[in-house]
């Protein structure tokens, strides 16, 4: 068989394929529809914790109520940066500031007391073991 020769003339007109560098520059689908629509704006509410949600310029915002306190709860997240898939930004707080920190300095107080009591018990009987095996 004699196959015809491909000539750099003859590819001349072929895709040179971009640099990496250079193929981050090309804006995707989602970048150029975030460039057309640059005030869109989107809320829904989360029916979980029955707070709301506004999204805009890139940006998810959350207001809801404390489970504990029914203080206001307020988180933002980014989004922008995600340009294919799903968005999601995972869950959203159930407690104000003031109640987490409460809620986390109450499970380490209680760690500390935990370990406090084991280590006066250990003391209070040191030769547990070697008194069993012997
Ligand atoms: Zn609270």
């Amino acid at each position: 068989m004699d196959y015809p020769r491909i000539t750099t003339d003859d590819r001349a007109d072929a895709v040179i394929p971009l640099s990496h560098r250079d193929a981050k520059q090309v804006d995707s689908k989602v970048d150029r529809w975030r460039r057309e629509n640059p005030d869109a704006f989107y809320t829904y509410d989360v029916e979980k914790t029955g707070g709301c949600v506004v999204q805009f310029w890139g940006y998810r915002i959350y207001y809801g109520r404390c489970v504990d306190c029914t203080g206001l709860v307020t988180t933002r997240r980014k989004i922008s940066h995600k340009k294919e898939g799903p968005t999601w930004t995972g869950r959203w707080p159930k407690y104000c500031t003031e109640c987490n920190t409460r809620k986390r300095e109450a499970h380490s107080d209680a760690a500390r007391a935990r370990m406090r009591r084991l280590r006066a018990g250990e003391r209070q009987r040191p030769f547990e073991f070697s008194e069993k095996r012997s």
